[in-house]
């Protein structure tokens, strides 16, 4: 599938052909800091296959294990466009929420669901991991229609 995106202010654009099939929404804590959300979808694409204008912001992320992450941006107006492995970026995680046909791409698996905040829906069908894409499933969630607490 052919899709374009481009960040809030414009100053960088892309296009590219994606797998519909890969889109995957992490709940992890990490996620929810950097995208100011309650989890963040991304959709997992061979750098080569991505084209860009202009020249995104690159933060490197140092997670407790040691392993380093890139996160691109735009510095203009801090869209987030990708994440990749800074020393071999040959997959570029692009972010969903700056991807024009995004209504058109709904995450096929959910993951790092011992993080996920526990008034976020999961769609039915979707497998939901406790942590990265190898790890078990979650069990059942508590209902989120219970009655609220009064004191
Ligand atoms: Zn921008
Ligand atoms: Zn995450």
């Amino acid at each position: 599938m052919h899709i374009s995106g481009q960040c809030h202010c414009g100053a960088i654009s892309f296009t590219a052909l994606v797998d519909p099939s890969k889109v995957i929404a992490c709940h992890c804590t990490d996620c929810q800091v950097f995208s100011g959300a309650p989890y963040r979808a991304v959709l997992p694409t061979r750098s080569e296959d991505v084209r860009w204008t202009g020249t995104p912001q690159q933060y490197i992320k140092v997670a407790a294990s040691g392993n380093r992450h890139t996160q691109a941006f735009c510095a203009q107006c801090g869209t987030q466009l990708y994440a990749s492995d800074p020393d071999s970026p040959t997959v570029l995680n692009l972010r969903l929420g700056c991807v024009s046909e995004r209504a058109q791409l709904p995450p096929v698996v959910h993951i790092w669901g011992q993080s996920a905040l526990p008034w976020v829906p999961v769609p039915a069908g979707a497998p939901f991991h406790t942590q990265g894409l190898n790890s078990a499933l979650m069990g059942a969630r508590p209902s989120i229609s219970a009655e609220p607490g009064r004191d």
